[in-house]
């Protein structure tokens, strides 16, 4: 069975923002009509977290990150190892510890305050064994000399919306990690992004939008959201010589064993359909989808 899985989003901040102002239902089901089945919605704050389980309450595909984000760490310096552990272990929802990482692109007079909650993220994400999801932008020495101190092997996880050189994803490759890429892979000032593309092997990458940011071409400038992550999806296909139906295989799959989730039967539930009906083929065929 084929699942296409949008691997890292931002659902509450698409719900409040935007076009599609609180209504998840729309977009939900926006990205059922393109093939999109599950969803992992990264929570970056102790609030976001809140209204990411809201919704995710309402629907079995939708799964959720929780984490400090880099870039929030000064607007909530004071966080709590045992609230964040709280509610990593509040449901079987919550798969995956993040996003987390270390982010001197926009904001390099936080490093210090960065690196220790980067930290106590992987020594967290240890205790509770989950996978974590990591955020890491012009940081590249520093990301890895934690992953590597800290043991981050030991539970692994992912590197999201990667930018960085085909150096830093050898590194990451060879830490046991998996990657992850954004629309950015569409744009076309992205040529470096599309050759770490054709060198990270299939079973160790996945596919995600990361809304309502990065919307890919041809829908640049738009919100970003779920439906759009075929977009992305198309692309590394074509880098990837498969077919669009091989990749979502694949990066699903990849998705099942990093977060030891079993996808079918979470479509089961919340499509309402039996599992043999979900034909996906079908579903990226109809114009509605091109
Ligand atoms: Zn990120
Ligand atoms: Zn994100």
């Amino acid at each position: 069975m084929t699942f296409l899985v949008d691997s890292h989003c931002h659902l509450a901040r698409l719900s409040l923002e935007g076009k599609a102002a609180a209504n998840i239902d729309e977009i939900v089901e926006r990205a059922r009509r393109c093939g999109v089945s599950h969803f992992l919605s990264i929570a970056c704050t102790t609030k976001d977290f809140e209204q990411n389980r809201l919704i995710a309450d309402s629907y079995n595909n939708i799964y959720l990150g929780c984490g400090i984000h880099p870039l929030d760490v000064r607007h909530e310096p004071d966080w709590k190892d045992a609230d964040l552990r709280n509610n990593l272990l509040s449901s079987d929802k919550v798969i995956a510890v993040g996003e987390t990482g270390l982010d001197y692109h926009y904001s390099p007079e936080t490093k210090d305050l960065q690196i220790a909650s980067f930290v106590r993220h992987v020594g967290i994400a240890k205790d509770v064994k989950k996978p974590l999801i990591i955020h890491a932008r012009e940081a590249k020495d520093d990301t890895l000399a934690v992953l590597r101190t800290e043991n981050a092997c030991d539970v692994g996880g992912v590197i999201h919306c990667f930018t960085d050189t085909l150096e830093m994803a050898r590194a990451c490759l060879d830490l046991g990690f998996y990657i992850s890429f954004t629309g950015i892979a569409t744009f076309k000032s992205s040529e470096n992004i599309r050759e770490v593309i054709q060198f990270v092997p299939l079973d160790r990458m996945m596919v995600e939008t990361d809304c309502p940011y990065l919307a890919p071409i041809p829908v640049r400038g738009e919100e970003n959201e779920p439906a759009f992550v075929r977009y992305t999806l198309r692309k590394i296909a074509e880098l990837k010589n498969v077919t669009e139906m091989e990749l979502a295989r694949i990066t699903s799959e990849n998705f099942e064993k990093l977060y030891g989730v079993n996808l079918s039967e979470s479509a089961t539930k919340a499509m309402g359909i039996e599992i043999s009906d979900y034909k996906i083929d079908k579903i990226m065929d109809t114009e509605f989808c091109n």
